[in-house]
């Protein structure tokens, strides 16, 4: 619950409001689990919470460590027998939690192991911040971003995704800039452009991944709903916000959207957009696609370099490549 609904429902119980904010702070600044450690709450509502409610919504089934990198992959079940998976990554100071919105998920992209399994459902507020909370318990260094970038479509999951990142982003939640949060999305165009509209303060990261509709109708169903074009322009309506800059996500799959033509088209596309474009070499996950060779990604990041006119470029490679980090694959691999 968020605290406004935390604060509704302690009222409908007749207790306080401040009861509401005490339990807020108390879940998600202390990430306490146990009400008995509730300390400040009266004994009577403590015992009405030990025998009603629960804080905890997922258990963890597996965690492996990479041996390349310091990533950690989580495997958590849901109540219901669910499995998800979420990524913790450390660079240096910055602690990078990579968190899933979905079970499943239902947009089919073809390169995309989640897309494998169909949608099963969303993910509620409480089990997309037990995945933050769960790390935070597990991992000593503290987390200091969170990317939508794990299992599942964010923005098919609108309001649970928001309620989710206001806790995250609350100073009596988990206290993390809202510059820190990173949702991505395939490219639903109406919620971009309700969210948008809502002046919202998380980062928005659109999965680009063509620069032709051809190319990307072939890889990403979704595309034959909302184009490239409205994507684009989008995209640039977010970097009009003060101090927005869209991300654009762009996975380079060997012979498919690699080629020089493609890195032109690609940089036309972008010509007077405030952005960052991340070109992600693909992770291999055993499908039919490949990751392009190295040099080649080396020329086709080149030319997008030389003909960069408002956006930063970055190649952002895969970490825990060792422990099937990439969307998808280790729940794929449960089931
Ligand atoms: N549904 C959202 C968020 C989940 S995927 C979205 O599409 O943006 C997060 C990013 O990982 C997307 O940019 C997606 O294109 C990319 N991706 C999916 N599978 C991948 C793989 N095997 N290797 C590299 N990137 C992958």
């Amino acid at each position: 619950m968020t605290e406004v609904e935390l604060i509704a429902w302690c009222e409908e119980l007749g207790e306080s409001n401040f009861r509401g904010k005490q339990l807020f702070e108390w879940m998600y600044r202390q990430g306490s689990m146990s009400f008995e450690k509730m300390t400040n709450i009266s004994k009577t509502f403590r015992s009405y919470l030990i025998s009603n409610c629960i804080v905890r919504t997922l258990s963890i089934e597996k965690s492996l460590t990479s041996n390349l990198d310091q990533s950690v992959k989580f495997l958590f079940r849901t109540e219901d027998d669910h499995f998800i998976e979420s990524v913790s990554m450390i660079d240096g100071n910055r602690h990078t939690i990579c968190i899933s919105s979905q079970i499943g998920c239902a947009l089919d992209c073809s390169f995309c192991e989640t897309g494998k399994m169909g949608l099963n459902r969303n993910l509620s507020t409480g089990e997309i911040v037990d995945q933050l909370l769960f790390i935070k318990e597990l991992i000593s260094k503290p987390i200091t971003n969170v990317v939508f970038m794990g299992m599942g479509e964010p923005f098919h999951n609108y309001d649970n995704v928001i309620n989710a990142c206001n806790i995250f982003h609350s100073p009596f939640g988990c206290n993390l800039s809202a510059s820190r949060i990173t949702i991505s999305t395939a490219g639903m165009l109406p919620q971009i452009k309700k969210f948008i509209k809502e002046k919202n303060k998380y980062k928005l990261a659109i999965s680009l991944n063509a620069s032709t509709d051809l190319i990307r109708n072939k890889i990403m169903p979704i595309n034959k709903k909302w184009s490239i074009e409205e994507l684009i322009n989008a995209g640039k309506q977010f970097s009009k916000l003060k101090n927005r800059q869209v991300m654009f996500e762009y996975v380079l799959l060997k012979g498919i959207n690699d080629s020089i033509d493609d890195a032109y088209s690609l940089s036309n596309l972008l010509k007077g957009i405030s952005c960052k474009l991340n070109i992600i070499p693909y992770n291999e996950t055993g499908s039919e696609f490949q990751r392009t060779e190295i040099k080649k990604i080396e020329a086709f990041t080149k030319i997008l370099y030389d003909n960069r006119d408002e956006y930063r470029i970055l190649i952002r490679w895969s970490k825990g490549q060792d422990i099937a980090a990439g969307c998808g694959q280790l729940a794929t691999q449960k089931l």
